[in-house]
């Protein structure tokens, strides 16, 4: 990033907390645990979770969160989607389109995360598009895994064990590997 961040660690984290409400209800409904909010300056403009089982299987959080802005941002740069789980390509692409100019994720999605072609764009190269990864991961993870170890596996690929060792001590996952 060329330029300093608008979010403090505290605000990230605070806008994290409440993608990972929107996850919690997500899976409340039955869905994947998948929650995401889209913040302008210091305020939340949408909140979105993962509608794929209920509703449709284009309605992925980030999506969701975005179809409920109320217009697409005016500025890049002081717009920002806070997701629990790695946007995927159709969400990176919904993104753009909404001019959302910084993406923070918590858990990384090895088999179908945007980081890869992010980096790729001529987006990349105007840097428009910073994308922050990690926040609160272990707190997504541990969402995902209570809800479906067996997804995870897809999810982390070889990474896998790494995230399972991490929750090792949490109560109700040791009993579940
Ligand atoms: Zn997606």
């Amino acid at each position: 990033m060329n330029q300093t961040c608008p979010w403090s660690i505290v605000q990230q984290t605070a806008f994290m907390r409440l993608a990972l409400v929107e996850a919690t209800n997500a899976m409340e409904q039955g869905d994947l645990p998948i929650g995401a909010v889209v913040v302008n300056d210091d305020t939340v403009i949408a909140r979105g979770r993962n509608r794929r089982e209920t509703e449709h299987f284009l309605s992925h959080a980030e999506v969701d969160a975005i179809r409920s802005m109320p217009a697409a941002s005016v500025s890049r740069r002081r717009t920002a989607i806070f997701c629990t789980l790695e946007p995927c390509y159709l969400c990176l692409g919904a993104i753009l389109a909404a001019r959302i100019g910084h993406i923070f994720f918590a858990a990384p999605d090895l088999l179908s995360g945007c980081r890869q072609i992010a980096s790729l764009g001529s987006y990349s190269r105007t840097r428009v598009l910073t994308i922050t990864a990690g926040l609160l991961a272990r707190e997504s993870v541990s969402l995902l895994y209570r809800h479906s170890p067996e997804r995870c596996k897809v999810l982390f690929q070889e990474n896998f064990n790494d995230y399972r060792r991490l929750l090792a001590d949490e109560p109700g996952i040791r009993d579940r590997q």
